[in-house]
């Protein structure tokens, strides 16, 4: 069991190692790379880089919903084990992907009439 524990450590600091690494490095979205079209998650990793130094508002600029949507996975990454399978956390989970689905539509709409 204390074994275990030590692993989930070390798997946490592996992926917190390459969060990162990808804000240091600025590692462009492969989705925008390959279509050209932002995904729903665009700017999130710049967006959690100016959290992190404090830029609240550019923050925002570059994906107002970074921090729900990360919230989101780690809440869905460990929905079976801290929440123990709650309803309430599907539902936050289901609300925040609706929210930010529907602003990338917004996003992407706007983007395309303004191309026209
Ligand atoms: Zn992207």
């Amino acid at each position: 069991m204390r074994e275990s524990k030590t692993h989930i450590i070390y798997y946490h600091l592996l992926i917190f190692a390459v969060i990162a690494i990808l804000i240091i490095a600025k590692f462009p979205c492969p989705f925008k790379a390959i279509l050209n079209v932002p995904c729903p998650a665009c700017g999130t990793l710049h967006a959690l880089n100016s959290l992190i130094n404090l830029r609240f508002y550019e923050s925002l600029k570059y994906n107002p919903f970074s921090v729900p949507l990360v919230a989101a996975v780690w809440i869905g990454i460990h929905k079976n084990s801290i929440f123990k399978k709650s309803v309430f956390v599907d539902v936050i989970i289901i609300v925040i992907s609706l929210v930010v689905i529907y602003y990338y539509i917004m996003k992407l709409s706007n983007r395309t009439i303004a191309a026209i």
